[in-house]
Parts: C-alpha cells; sequence; structure tokens
C-alpha cells in the first residue's frame, strides 16, 4: 500500500497539521491503493502563506526564465510518464494504455501549447500608434488556488499549473481527493525541475474542507476551478465576498448531430467518443442526434459498436474501458439507467447491473437508449459514465433547437458533408467548442463552455490570459 500523508508546501514535504487519513480506492477491485491525509485550515493557511511570500520573486522573474522552468518540467514529466500513468490507473480506473497515451499524453501537449503561446505573448505592449505613451502591461493575478476534478486528472493539473506558473501566479493545488496520487507525483516533478519555494504548493483535502477554505481565502487572489456545475456554484458563493475572480470549467451535455449526408464513420465515432474514459468526460458527445432518414440505421450501428467494447480490469493492457472512479459515480449511473428504462427510452445495448464477468469493481456495461425525447432525465442530466442517448430529429431547424435545449454548452459535434451548413451550425450552437466530422481542436485552442459549462478558457493563450491582470498605463517613458 502506497503511504503518501505528506503535503508539499514551501519547497518541502510536510506532515499535515492533524493526522486525516483517507484512503484511496481502486475502482478495479474495491480495494484501497493509498492512503493520504485530506488536509486543514492550519494545513491550507500555510500554503497559501507560502504562495504569498513566493509572489513578489516569482512576478520579477523573467518570463524567460519562468518559461524555461516549465520547458525544464516537460522533460521531467517525459521522465515520469510511466509513474503518471500508473497512478491514474490505479486511482481512477483509467486503462493502463489510454493512461499511457492519452492521459498521460495531454499532460505534455498543454505544456508545450502554454511554452509557445508565451514565446509569441506581448507580456508588455504599446496600446497603439494613436497613443504612444499608453503602456498595456499584462501581470499576474496573483495567489492561484487551483482546484482539479478525478476524470482527466493530469490533464487539469497541467492546464492550470502550466498558464498560471508562466503568466506569475503563486498557487495552491488542491486535486480531487479521488486522485491525489498522479498530482503528488507532479509535485515531486516541480521539485526536481527546480521551482523556487512556495511558487507551487500542494495541500490534498475535499470540498468541504479544504476546498472551501481556498476559495474563500482573504490571501487567494483567484480560483481555477475543474468540476461539477453543483461545486462551481457553490465556489462561485464563497468566492463573492473576497471578490475574487473565479475561472469555471463545469459539466456538460453535448450533442452529436448527424445529419443523413454524414460520413459512414460518424456513428461509430460518436459512439467511440462517447465510452472513452468510461464516458466520464465533461465533452462527451452524450446526445446523439440522428436524422430521421438515417435513424434505424444508426441506431443498428450504434448497439453493434457499443457491444463490441469490451470492459475490463484498468491495469491490464489492451483497447477495453475500465470502471467508472467510484461506488457513488456507479450508483449515480445506475439510477440514470433505471430511469431511462422507467421512462420510455428504448434500451439497445447495455443496461443495468455490472457486466456478467465481475463481481466486483466499478463497471458498467456500455449502454445505448434510441428514441430519447428531450423531455427525459437522461436527455437532460450529465450522467458522466458510459451511456449514450440517440434522439431522431428531421431538419436543421429541429437539430438546432434540441442541441441547444439544455442548460449546458460546452462541446456540440456535427456530422455532415455539407460544408455550408456545418458552418452555419458551428455560429447557432451555444456551446464554447463545436467540433466537426471527427476533427479534433487544433493545438492551443482554448477549452470551456458557456452557460452552466462554466466561464473559463484554458490551453494556450486563452488559458495564459485567465492567469493575468491588465494594467493601463499612460504618461509611459519609451525605454
Ligand atoms: P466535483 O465538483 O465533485 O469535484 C471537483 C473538485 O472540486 C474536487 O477536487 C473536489 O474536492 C472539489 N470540490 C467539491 N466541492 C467543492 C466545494 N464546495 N468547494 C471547493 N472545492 C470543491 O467534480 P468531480 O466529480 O471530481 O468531476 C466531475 C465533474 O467535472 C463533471 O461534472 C465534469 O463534467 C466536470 N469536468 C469539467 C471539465 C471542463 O473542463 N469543463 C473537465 C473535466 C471535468
Amino acid at each position: 500500500m502506497i503511504e503518501k500523508r505528506n503535503f508539499y508546501i514551501n519547497g518541502q514535504w510536510v506532515a499535515p497539521s492533524q493526522p486525516n487519513d483517507h484512503p484511496v480506492i481502486d475502482p478495479s477491485t474495491e480495494e484501497p491503493c493509498a492512503v493520504i491525509s485530506l488536509g486543514g485550515q492550519a494545513d491550507t493557511d500555510a500554503a497559501v502563506a507560502a504562495a504569498k511570500a513566493a509572489l513578489p520573486g516569482w512576478m520579477a522573474t523573467p518570463v524567460e526564465e519562468r518559461i524555461a522552468l516549465v520547458e525544464k518540467l516537460i522533460d521531467v514529466y517525459k521522465s515520469r510518464g510511466e509513474d503518471l500513468a500508473q497512478a491514474m490507473t490505479s486511482e481512477m480506473g483509467a486503462p493502463i494504455d489510454m493512461a499511457r497515451t492519452q492521459q498521460v499524453g495531454a499532460g505534455i501537449g498543454h505544456l508545450k501549447n502554454f511554452v509557445r503561446a508565451a514565446k509569441a505573448f506581448q507580456f508588455d505592449r504599446p496600446l497603439g500608434d494613436h497613443a504612444p505613451n499608453d503602456r498595456i502591461i499584462y501581470e499576474a493575478v496573483g495567489v492561484a488556488a487551483l482546484i482539479t476534478p478525478w476524470n482527466w486528472p493530469m490533464n487539469q493539473v497541467t492546464l492550470k499549473v502550466g498558464a498560471a506558473a508562466i503568466a506569475g501566479c503563486t498557487m495552491v493545488l488542491k486535486p480531487s481527493e479521488e486522485s491525489p496520487l498522479n498530482a503528488m507525483v507532479f509535485a515531486e516533478m516541480i521539485d526536481e525541475a527546480g521551482f523556487p519555494a512556495g511558487v507551487f504548493n500542494l495541500v490534498n483535502g475535499d470540498g468541504v474542507g479544504v476546498g472551501n477554505q481556498l476559495t474563500g481565502h482573504p490571501d487567494v487572489d483567484m480560483v481555477s476551478f475543474t468540476g461539477s456545475t453543483r461545486a462551481g456554484i457553490a465556489i462561485s458563493k464563497n468566492a463573492a465576498d473576497t471578490l475574487k475572480k473565479v475561472h469555471l470549467e463545469l459539466g456538460g451535455k453535448g450533442a452529436n448531430v448527424i445529419f443523413a449526408d454524414a460520413d459512414d464513420k460518424a456513428v461509430k465515432r460518436g459512439v467511440l467518443h462517447m465510452m472513452n474514459n468510461t464516458g466520464q468526460s465533461c465533452n462527451a458527445p452524450s446526445r446523439m442526434l440522428v436524422q430521421s432518414e438515417i435513424y434505424d440505421q444508426a441506431v443498428e450501428i450504434a448497439a453493434e459498436t457499443a457491444n463490441k467494447l469490451t470492459v475490463g480490469n484498468a491495469h491490464e493492457e489492451g483497447r477495453h474501458i475500465g470502471p467508472v472512479v467510484n461506488k457513488t459515480q456507479w450508483d449515480k449511473i445506475q439510477g440514470l439507467i433505471e430511469k431511462g428504462i422507467a421512462e420510455g427510452a428504448r434500451l439497445v445495448a447495455g443496461g443495468p447491473g455490472l457486466p456478467e464477468q465481475f463481481n466486483k469493481g466499478f463497471y458498467v456495461r456500455p449502454t445505448v437508449f434510441a428514441d430519447v425525447t428531450p423531455d427525459m432525465t437522461i436527455a437532460r442530466e450529465e450522467i458522466f459514465g458510459p451511456v449514450l442517448s440517440i434522439m431522431k430529429f428531421d431538419s436543421e431547424e429541429d437539430a438546432i433547437a434540441i442541441a441547444n435545449d439544455t442548460e449546458y454548452g460546452l462541446t456540440n459535434y456535427v456530422q455532415t458533408q455539407d460544408g455550408a451548413r456545418a458552418n452555419r451550425m458551428a455560429r447557432v450552437l451555444r456551446s464554447g467548442m463545436v467540433e466537426m466530422n471527427g476533427q479534433s481542436r487544433g493545438a492551443g485552442s482554448p477549452f470551456g463552455g458557456m452557460k452552466k459549462s462554466g466561464n473559463g478558457r484554458e490551453g494556450g493563450v486563452f488559458g495564459l490570459e485567465d492567469f493575468l491582470e491588465v494594467k493601463a498605463v499612460s504618461g509611459w517613458t519609451p525605454e
């Protein structure tokens, strides 16, 4: 059993102020794989104090040096990739091959994108030719609290730490208590890369403890949060009294609009995308909207694709999907599958209960519902498991109305070979991202949502700007 009870504060691994053990459960086996500590107010205060003390020095460090440290971090990251992958497999159930490629790979990509964006970014620049003595200076927001979820853990940690570090912010990271191990490996990497003490601090804890303490802390200047809409609302309220900047990346209920003229891989691609990471992605295309002409055929392909997926232990190599993260999520997903059946959706693949080869582990059968209508619970709520809802539409107008009829607005997807229609759809879909015909977004493209999916934009130059204040100076003497 791994024992990792300490926190990383001011460049040292330190014991918690009060012992408060917390087991980390391996979802493949339901057995504890590690023990960590949950922090309390004194730990939060120590980490925030370290970040506050390090802030002036880090802000004054030339941006080229901050970028160089992130480049060093990328090298260390590559050398610790296997440790990160093993940690994520054990704590959140990402199948090991997928953890090595997608989960670990995402972090390297984000750090590289920040370096590239920062090298091209003018942190200090004239307002314009019309005002030669006006200067615009971008400077760090200050001490940032970074609160991350368990589903794409290293993806989220790097999106926040990479941007904050280059921007000149100092920070306290509170990873999810479900997936703290990868973040602790990351803290070791920060140490090895040689970041100055206090720039990066890590305190483990839960939402009601360290989470709340950070988001209400008078010495924290901003919160960058990724997680549920429920927690995003609680954090916004808690941060209001101290008027912190709050950047939120929250849940989603993406529509994947498949027109009759879509390419013949569109349905299969949509199902596989939905099931990736066992359906635990905020941008999952969880509502498949299919035009009536191809609806029956699409349902058949979707069911066949889901039935062919294998579910397996995350520690085994291969292309299977793993368990979901914990018992709470398993129960929630089972409840929603039951609700789908009770409300009259047609189950065409999967269904309730464990897949037949398992009697323990938080495994879910890849499930597809057809004939889902917009009022059904499974069309409205984020399920966060391998469950796809297929809905029928007739016209482009219907598709737009159904797709936008959601509280969320993170990613929508369009499949059509009519370019003009695809572009029209991209303009009217109310979401922070629209991906067409299976083409993923380019390096450094902003990730974020509208409505109850939040307000932040992470990645590349957009992610950097989230951690920067804009200062306007007049009467500047040209240097
Ligand atoms: P969660 O909201 O339960 O927890 C996320 C993090 O917030 C954890 O570290 C948790 O300890 C902390 N937290 C919980 N309540 C808090 C509070 N009141 N104050 C401060 N911190 C609090 O979410 P989760 O179950 O870990 O993650 C799944 C959710 O995250 C899904 O809704 C998913 O869509 C969303 N998500 C969004 C994005 C995005 O970029 N939009 C990316 C990944 C996940």
